[in-house]
């Protein structure tokens, strides 16, 4: 399809939401253009875990087989207390009749995106453009105008549809004056990675362990090749500044409360993120779109967020192809609203929040039975594939598919 100012797809922001959404839409002939703030690609250490319906939407434009190369099957996942140890352990093969992907495959997010960008550098009607800041973005019925700061001062993109990928603090959602409700969490979230090999203790790939307040998850990740990386996340002390959180004595007491060991622990990253529970109250105005972060944020508890950025991007692309190409009417794009929203505030933000207040709860009482109730889950294989459903995304993948 030639490139006209009324076809062309304008993106904003060049994380993995945005160059999906591109990929999406280039693959399919549909010409795009990226800005990206940044004068390269970020080497971002949030994400790192990738659900089956992710791996099942990405198989299309070919992003799948190139994941599966460098991640990690995971097959399990554990539920410990750090008193009792494992509570239970809840196995992804129990999905092996519902997806063609029954596990959860762990790669760090800085590795897809330079990935989605080799795959997007040949095709001659994507361009991706750095150092480019949007600042704002108007509508009239027809045409989207974007303005951005770039290297040589100010200047304006012209496209038929606007795609908001520009995460958390979105300059598209907030010229499309669209709200972000919800809260942000008094404490801040750390990440920390080390080559220390946790499995060699019991850990499975995936293990999340309560305490009522040094909970802690662990996963392991490919970092530069087997045996990979263990990465911890755990909430810190709200009172606490950023820089004793991640000073060498406080890590070291937090890894070491997870598991004691005589040595120190070395550590390869150490990052420290706020965390929020926030959900646009729509994800369209007009040719106005919001996917990903700038959509919504949850806490990585559960590792949903580039999940369901990933889901909205490949549900929102598919629909706007057929609309650019004249098949289908633009109403269809509300369609993609009230699928992937409908899901991130049933699924998405419940259960996100849900995985904090169960890791964290501190009546003795509560806690007792919920540790109980995760025991006899985890032994009752039509409960635990209830829990698996749930966790793997792949209900609420199920639970959009069927919104008209
Ligand atoms: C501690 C932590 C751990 C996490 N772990 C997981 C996990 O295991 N699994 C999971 O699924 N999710 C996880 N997440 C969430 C995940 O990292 C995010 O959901 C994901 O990065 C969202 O991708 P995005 O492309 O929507 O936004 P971003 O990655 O934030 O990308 C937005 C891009 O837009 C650019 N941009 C911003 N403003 C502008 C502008 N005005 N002009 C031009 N460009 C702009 C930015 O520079 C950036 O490149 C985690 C999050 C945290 C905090």
């Amino acid at each position: 399809m030639p490139a006209t100012s009324a076809n062309r797809v304008i993106i904003v922001g060049a994380g993995p939401v945005g160059l999906v959404c591109a990929l999406s839409l280039a693959s399919r002939d549909i010409p795009v253009l990226v800005l990206e703030a940044n004068d390269d690609l970020f080497m971002d250490l949030r994400a790192g875990s990738f659900h089956p319906p992710s791996l099942e939407v990405l198989e299309p434009i070919g992003v799948t087989a190139r994941l599966l190369e460098l991640g990690i099957a995971v097959h399990r996942w554990q539920w410990r207390d750090r008193s009792e140890g494992v509570i239970g352990t809840f196995e992804l093969g129990l999905l092996s009749d519902e997806t063609a992907y029954p596990y959860r495959l762990h790669l760090e997010q800085h590795k897809l995106t330079p990935l989605l960008m080799d795959m997007l550098r040949p095709i001659p009607h994507a361009t991706v453009m750095f150092s480019r800041r949007v600042t704002g973005v108007t509508q009239d019925g027809e045409r989207i105008r974007v303005r951005a700061d770039g290297p040589d001062g100010p200047e304006t993109h012209d496209g038929g549809w606007v795609i908001g990928c520009d995460g958390g603090g979105s300059i598209v959602r907030k010229a499309a004056g669209i709200e972000f409700t919800g809260f942000t969490y008094p404490e801040r979230f750390a990440l920390i990675s080390t080559p220390y090999d946790l499995g060699q203790h019991g850990f499975s790939d995936t293990a999340y362990i309560s305490h009522p307040v040094e909970w802690c998850a662990v996963f392991r990740l490919p970092h530069e090749g087997p045996p990979g990386m263990w990465r911890f996340l755990y909430g810190c002390r709200p009172d606490q500044s950023e820089e004793i959180e991640l000073s060498e004595e406080v890590v070291e007491e937090r890894l070491q409360s997870v598991l004691p060991r005589p040595q120190r622990y070395e550590t390869i990253h150490k990052t420290i993120y706020r965390v929020h529970q926030r959900v646009a109250e729509t994800f369209r105005n007009g040719r106005m779109l919001l996917a990903g972060d700038a959509a919504h944020l949850n806490n990585p508890i559960g590792g949903f967020g580039l999940n369901s950025g990933v889901q909205d991007a490949m549900n929102l692309t598919d629909k706007l192809v057929s609309v650019i190409r004249g098949d289908a009417d633009e109403s269809v794009l509300d369609r993609y609203v009230r699928q992937r929203r409908t899901v991130t505030i049933e699924n998405i933000q419940e259960q996100s929040i849900r995985n904090k207040r169960l890791l964290e709860e501190t009546d003795p009482v509560v806690r007792r039975e919920r540790l109980e109730d995760m025991r006899s889950a985890s032994a009752d294989p039509k409960r635990a594939k209830d829990i698996v459903m749930r966790s793997s995304m792949i209900a609420s993948m199920r639970r959009a598919d069927a919104i008209a």
